[in-house]
C-alpha cells in the first residue's frame, strides 16, 4: 500500500493500465467515449470490500489525459478511506468526464454517462463532484438507478454542503478539545479559506458560537455577501497562512499544506473541508506533528457529504444523518489520541483505522 499519491509525470513512467491501477491496488478503471455526445469520462473503482464504490463525478478541463487518470485514482481512493474510516457500508469511487461543465455539459451528455455507470450494474455509484448540479444527477437517475444526490423530489437527501460543513465544525471542535483542552470555539480566532457552499456553512457555525472569523476567497462579491450576513472579517492581507490563528480552515483548494506554506505557519490546528489538504501526506504530516500543529485528516472531518447521499441508499433520515456527523468527533478525537499514542501522524493513524475495517471485512468474506 503506498500512502503518497503519485503525480503525473510520476504516472507516466509507469505501465498504462495494470501499472496505474497497481499504484494502490485499484480493482477497476473504466474508460467511457461516445462520439455523438462528445462524452470522454474516466470512471476509476478502487475498493469495493465494504460495499460499492461510491463517490461523486468531475467535470473538468483537464490539461492531458494524464492529469485526468491521475484524479480519478486519486480520488477514487480518497473515498475508499472516508467511508471506511466513517463507517459506512461502501467502497471507494470517483468519475471524472474531461471538458468544460459550461460549455460542454449537455443532458444528452450526462445520459450517456449515466448509461456507462449503468454498465457497471451498481459496482459504481455517482453522485455529484465539481461542475455537477443535482439536475445533473436527475438526469443520471433517469437512465440508471445507480446515483445519489438526486433532488429530494426522487427521493433524493438534499444539499451536502451544510451537513459537510456540520461535519467539519464537528471534527475542528474535537481537535480544538485535543490542542487546547476545551471544544469551545468561542473566542477562537479561526480563518476560513473559501467561502463557498461548505465554506459559508461553517462560517455560520462558527459565528453563532461566537469564534472570531476571518473570511477569504477570490470572489470579492461573496466575500462581502458572507460578511453582511454573518460577523465575519474580510482578510485584506496577502498571506493567510503567516497569520497569528487558532485555527484554519481549507475549504477551497487542496494542496494548501506544502513546501512553500509549512514553515509560516502560526494556527495551532488545521481543520477544513478540502480534499487532500497535505501536498505530500507523509511529508507534511510529519513536519505538522513536529511543528505541534494538530491536524484532523480532511477525509475524516469532511465526510458530512458522503453520509448525507448515503442515506439515499440506506433509507435513513434526517436525525441518523446528524447523529452519524456528530460521530465525526468522537472518531477525530479518538484519532488524534492514536496517533499521539502510536507515534505516528494524524494522517497515518486515521488511514491505519479505515484499513483496519477494511482488513477485518475482507477477512470474513
Ligand atoms: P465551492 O466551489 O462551493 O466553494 C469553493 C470556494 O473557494 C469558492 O467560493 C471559490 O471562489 C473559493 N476559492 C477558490 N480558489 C480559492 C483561493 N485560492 N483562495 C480562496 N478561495 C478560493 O466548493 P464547496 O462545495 O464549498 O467545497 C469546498 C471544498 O470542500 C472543496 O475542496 C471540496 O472538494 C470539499 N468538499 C466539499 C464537500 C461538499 O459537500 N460540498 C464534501 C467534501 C469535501
Amino acid at each position: 500500500m503506498v500512502t503518497e499519491v503519485l503525480n503525473t509525470n510520476e504516472l507516466q513512467k509507469v505501465d498504462p493500465v495494470f501499472g496505474q491501477m497497481s499504484f494502490d491496488n485499484h480493482e477497476q478503471i473504466v474508460f467511457c467515449n461516445d462520439k455523438d455526445t462528445g462524452l470522454k469520462a474516466i470512471i476509476g473503482i478502487h475498493n469495493t470490500v465494504l460495499g460499492p464504490a461510491l463517490g461523486g463525478t468531475r467535470m473538468w478541463q483537464y490539461t492531458s489525459e494524464w492529469e485526468a487518470l491521475n484524479d480519478v485514482l486519486r480520488l477514487s481512493r480518497g473515498m475508499t478511506f472516508k467511508s471506511a474510516i466513517t463507517g459506512l457500508n461502501l467502497g471507494g469511487g470517483k468519475a471524472v468526464i474531461i471538458g468544460d461543465a459550461k460549455t460542454q455539459k449537455t443532458p444528452e451528455l450526462m445520459k450517456r454517462f449515466g448509461e456507462f455507470v449503468h454498465s457497471l450494474s451498481g459496482k459504481y455509484i455517482t453522485a455529484e463532484d465539481i461542475g455537477m448540479t443535482t439536475g445533473d444527477m436527475d438526469l443520471v437517475r433517469s437512465v440508471t438507478p445507480y446515483v445519489t444526490g438526486i433532488s429530494e423530489t426522487l427521493g433524493g437527501a438534499g444539499n451536502p454542503s451544510p451537513i459537510t460543513a456540520y461535519g467539519v465544525f464537528m471534527g475542528m471542535k474535537a481537535a480544538a478539545k485535543y490542542a487546547f483542552g476545551t471544544d469551545i470555539l468561542e473566542d477562537r480566532v479561526v480563518y476560513v479559506q473559501g467561502i463557498g457552499n461548505v465554506g459559508e456553512a461553517l462560517v455560520e457555525n462558527l459565528t453563532n458560537e461566537g469564534a472570531k472569523v476571518y473570511i477569504t476567497d477570490i470572489n470579492q462579491e461573496r466575500l462581502e455577501e458572507v460578511r453582511d450576513k454573518y460577523s465575519a472579517t474580510i482578510y485584506e492581507g496577502d498571506n493567510i497562512y503567516a497569520e497569528e490563528m487558532d485555527i484554519y480552515a481549507p475549504c477551497a483548494l487542496g494542496a494548501t499544506v506544502n513546501d512553500q506554506t509549512i514553515n509560516q505557519f502560526k494556527a495551532k490546528v488545521i481543520a477544513g473541508a478540502a480534499n487532500n489538504q497535505l501536498a505530500e501526506e507523509q511529508k507534511h504530516g510529519l513536519e505538522l506533528r513536529e511543528k505541534g500543529i494538530v491536524y484532523a485528516p480532511d477525509f475524516l472531518i469532511n465526510a458530512g457529504g458522503i453520509i448525507n447521499v448515503y442515506a439515499e441508499l440506506e433509507n435513513y433520515g434526517r436525525q441518523e444523518i446528524i447523529r452519524k456527523t456528530e460521530n465525526i468527533y468522537n472518531t477525530t478525537l479518538e484519532i488524534l489520541k492514536n496517533a499521539e499514542s502510536k507515534d505516528v501522524t494524524t494522517h497515518q493513524a486515521a488511514f491505519d483505522m479505515a484499513n483496519a475495517r477494511i482488513a477485518a471485512r475482507k477477512e470474513k468474506m
